[in-house]
């Protein structure tokens, strides 16, 4: 792209998993497209847990998406390493144990391995462009650098810049901190609940040759006590090396109402489109990326709606989305109470509902 290029059909702001999977599709379906992003290089530094379900574990997770094969194409060296196991791990240390089939990613690789993709259908990127504000189809870059798009993607997480200045819905987010350590964790991925992530959760992710260690929480519920605290306190539990540490904040509450503005539309995390219940937002910012590209091209083709992507949305997600929802909510109920009740909480008996919670399924059959 040259610096004359100002005016294109589509400006994506964000090149993560949603902005990237928007631009592919818009550029697959012949129009011209811009995604500019404030990272010099998308993907880095590292502000994940890194694992995502595997396809056929979509499948069963989001079951009205269809061509999940085509949407998710993760290449064999963004994968680290492949889990059978989801452990559910109460303050006890007695886990509850399912089958899950995840791929821990190597998530630098795997967001650079998007903007390849998109790259190879035809999409630009500017890289070290922050994003000031947005106004009518004009964008304006912290540097001074204008350009004009018809249609505007804020895709650029949860502090989205056409977001802020434009939508006034606010929700809850939670701080998060992780880090990445040397060792042999097994090959289960590990979900823990109780008082060491008040109203959050932490998390035990094996990598090769290593393990991805993290701690999210509701400040509300943490008395006091800051992420930092809680964070030492859960990593100091294992005994390895911490090679990097990193940090970040997690949307909660599920999906905004509204994604479309006029010629402004939302999607990834700018949209609230992580399932509460477990925290997955990758390939959630995917599917909703796919739907905004592809209805922003039928748009630009004949005029349809743009709100026809909220409406593809709520066929493909709106059931799955609703009941993470219902299941964080009462999950935030019982995550409050003394750890001795959790661990009474988590049984033999309630292990299938908990699942079905997790699973963002409807919690009575
Ligand atoms: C610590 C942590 C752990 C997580 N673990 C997992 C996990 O294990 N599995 C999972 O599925 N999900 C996980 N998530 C959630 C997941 O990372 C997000 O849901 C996902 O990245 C959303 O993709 P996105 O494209 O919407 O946003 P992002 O990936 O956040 O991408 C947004 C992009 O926009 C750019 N940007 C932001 N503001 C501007 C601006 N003003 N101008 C220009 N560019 C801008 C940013 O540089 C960034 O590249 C985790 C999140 C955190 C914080």
């Amino acid at each position: 792209m040259s610096d004359g290029d100002a005016d294109w059909d589509v400006i994506v702001i964000g090149g993560g998993p949603a902005g990237s999977t928007v631009a592919r599709y818009v550029a697959e379906g012949g129009h011209r497209v811009l995604v500019m992003d404030s990272r010099d290089s998308i993907g880095s530094p590292l502000q994940c847990g890194e694992l995502v379900p595997s396809n056929d574990e979509m499948r069963r997770l989001c079951p009205d998406v269809p061509d999940i094969d085509d949407l998710l194409q993760t290449p064999e060296d963004a994968i680290s390493m492949r889990t059978r196991e989801m452990h559910i791990v109460p303050p006890s240390g007695r886990p509850l144990k399912y089958q899950f089939e995840g791929l821990m990613l190597n998530r630098v690789a795997h967001d650079e391995w998007l903007v390849e993709l998109a790259s190879s259908k035809g999409a630009n990127y500017l890289t070290g462009a922050h994003v000031e504000s947005i106004s009518g189809e004009s964008v304006s870059l912290r540097d001074g650098r204008k350009f004009t798009g018809r249609v505007i993607v804020g895709a650029g997480g949860h502090n989205d810049p056409l977001r802020r200045d434009h939508w006034d819905e606010s929700g809850l987010k939670i701080p998060i901190k992780f880090v990445l350590m040397d060792g042999d964790f097994g090959e289960a991925v590990e979900l823990h609940f109780g008082s060491m992530a008040p109203g959050g959760y932490a998390w035990v992710f094996p990598k090769e040759g290593g393990a991805n260690i993290g701690v999210g929480i509701q400040k509300k519920f943490s008395k006091g006590k800051s992420l930092n605290i809680f964070t030492d306190d859960f990593v100091g539990r294992y005994g390895g090396q911490a090679t990097f540490s990193g940090a970040g904040s997690l949307p909660m509450s599920g999906t905004i109402d509204t994604f479309v503005k006029g010629n402004y539309l939302l999607v990834g995390d700018a949209a609230g489109m992580v399932l509460p219940s477990n925290g997955a937002g990758i390939t959630i910012a995917m599917i909703g990326g796919r739907i905004a590209g592809q209805t922003i091209v039928r748009h630009l083709d004949h005029e349809t709606p743009l709100t026809d992507y909220e409406v593809e949305w709520n066929r493909q997600m709106g059931k799955v989305m609703g009941n993470s929802k219902l299941s964080f909510r009462l999950g935030s109920l019982i995550l409050r109470l003394p750890d001795w009740m959790i661990n009474m909480a988590f049984n033999r008996l309630t292990k299938a509902l908990v699942w079905r919670s997790v699973t963002c399924r409807k919690l009575l059959f």
